[in-house]
């Protein structure tokens, strides 16, 4: 039973052929960073079942009944697992509040509303993907592309957007008549557990959607060096980026990769200040500042800055209420785990020993029941320099520096100047200029699922959601006629 009152029966197995069984590597204890209690105990999967689940993606990769069943019908059976996952979405959400700790209310008409949209939006693309033809030599020859899908895809799952960051990979895959291998993240295996069961109600064929629950080191691992899978996708940090980069090489595979960002936030002197207040805040204190493109450096003209930290800091006090994630009014539940509530903490220390200064926040909340959980005090660091340690690396927590520029010239610069590229935004309302900005930042975007998502530098390699997901699930085989 969550502490929503919900009563959810969960199953706690891997899921291969669309069956259940158990997993051979160990098991993974979900604890709920609310209180710091166990909400339940599931099968972590070996590198053999690993391997199983490798076996029975290429087998309904290589049984034409996925890939060559019109586009129509492949996205049906999409549309109705869609559909049963809305019908579950109260049950998914509570899920998801109960072991990431995020605020239900998000989960609920955010995470999970994305999660059906992005299917749906799939869906709706795979009997639209087409090649082209091209004349070579007019009246003598000329060439068609063919679109195929890959292969078997193996995707690893990070906690901060467990259903979500499924869906944004699940979607594409699936849509091209790809098959799948999916890691969750150990951290977070619930609601994939739970939405796992639809997989065969929705009409998937067994095989084709598989999802190993395991631990990084052993299940992740098996999949990005596994010679029987032809794609790697992957969202979660740079340092673990670089490590799958590295193993996927053993068989060239495709890889998507989607890491970690430290992305600035720039306010210039002719922006409308109230606007720009609110989304400094919505952009890093969202999901306990636990969000790739979270705008963690916040970069404001010297001449307004007195103005901007009275605003900002006033949205913080009014809108960041922190606490139990199932309560209707709390912005910021938990961080996800105690290692990464003590991460947090270390760059609060980290900040104070550089030598910024704390505008707000700064410590653990510890207000919650009895003083249990992962909580942390929005935090905001002014008197930021380029070289301090909290202006470069990322932290991934709900807290954010504030630094000055006097051109703008300086602010781009000083935009660029971290090994990380992913979100950006730019705040003036002096639209030549905002044009500017944004095509000499190292960055890019929010995110839509019709829109292209994806970092440049060391914050990912590829694309996915909008069409240009679809060409990363798909290959282009060029096929040659001679009709002279
Ligand atoms: P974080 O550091 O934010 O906890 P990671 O980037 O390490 O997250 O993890 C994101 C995903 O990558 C998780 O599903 C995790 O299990 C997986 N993972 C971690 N290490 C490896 C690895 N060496 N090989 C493959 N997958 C891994």
């Amino acid at each position: 039973t969550a502490p929503n009152g919900r009563k959810i029966t969960l199953p706690t197995g891997i899921f291969i052929n669309n069956e259940f069984v158990k997993g051979n590597g160990g098991t993974i204890t979900s604890i709920n960073p609310t209180d710091e209690s166990e909400i339940a105990t599931v099968s972590a999967a070996s590198a053999d079942d690993v391997d199983a689940a490798v076996k029975a993606a290429r087998k309904a990769f290589n049984d034409p009944s996925w890939r060559e069943l019109p586009g129509t019908d492949r996205g049906a059976i999409m549309y109705k697992w869609a559909d049963l996952l809305e019908a579950n979405k109260e049950t998914l959400a509570t899920l998801e509040t109960w072991d990431n700790g995020k605020p239900y209310q998000v989960a609920l008409n955010e995470d999970l509303g994305e999660v059906i949209m992005c299917i749906r939006y799939y869906a709706g693309w795979a009997d639209k993907l087409h090649g082209q033809t091209i004349p070579t030599t007019p009246g003598m020859k000329f060439a068609y592309t063919l679109k195929q899908p890959i292969g078997v895809c193996g995707q690893i799952i990070p906690w901060n957007y467990p259903l979500g960051m499924a869906a944004w990979k699940l979607g594409p895959a699936l849509a091209c008549g790809n098959t799948v291998v999916m890691k969750p993240a150990e951290q977070t295996p619930l609601s994939i557990l739970f939405a796992a069961q639809f997989i065969k109600e929705a009409g998937f064929p067994p095989g084709v959607i598989n999802i190993v629950n395991g631990y990084g080191k052993e299940a992740g691992h098996a999949l990005a060096s596994h010679l029987d899978v032809d794609k790697i996708a992957f969202t979660g940090s740079t340092a673990t980026g670089k490590a799958i980069m590295k193993t996927a090489s053993v068989n060239m595979k495709n890889i998507t990769l989607e890491t970690g960002g430290k992305s600035p936030l720039l306010v210039f002197d002719d922006c409308d200040l109230e606007q720009a207040a609110k989304w400094s805040h919505l952009g890093i204190m969202s999901n306990q500042g636990q969000i790739c493109t979270a705008t963690s450096r916040v970069l404001v003209q010297e001449t307004i800055m007195d103005k901007f930290l009275e605003k900002f800091k006033e949205v913080i006090k009014s809108t960041s209420k922190v606490g139990d994630p199932f309560a209707d009014d709390t912005y910021q539940g938990p961080q996800v785990t105690k290692q990464q509530y003590e991460r947090v903490l270390s760059y609060i220390e980290a900040g104070k020993a550089d030598g910024a200064t704390l505008a707000t926040g700064g410590t653990a909340h510890k207000n919650v029941g009895d003083g249990k959980g992962f909580f942390i005090e929005p935090t905001v660091f002014t008197g930021v320099t380029e070289q301090m340690r909290v202006y470069q690396e990322e932290v991934f927590g709900p807290f954010c520096v504030v630094a000055s520029f006097k051109t703008e010239e300086e602010a781009i610069r000083m935009a660029n100047n971290t090994t990380y590229g992913l979100g950006s935004a730019v705040f003036t309302q002096n639209l030549e200029r905002a044009h500017r900005v944004a095509e000499k930042i190292e960055a890019g975007m929010d995110s839509d699922v019709r829109v292209p998502f994806g970092g440049v530098k060391q914050s990912g390699i590829g694309r996915e959601l909008g069409e240009a997901g679809l060409a990363a699930y798909s290959q282009t085989k060029a096929v040659h006629v001679n009709v002279g």
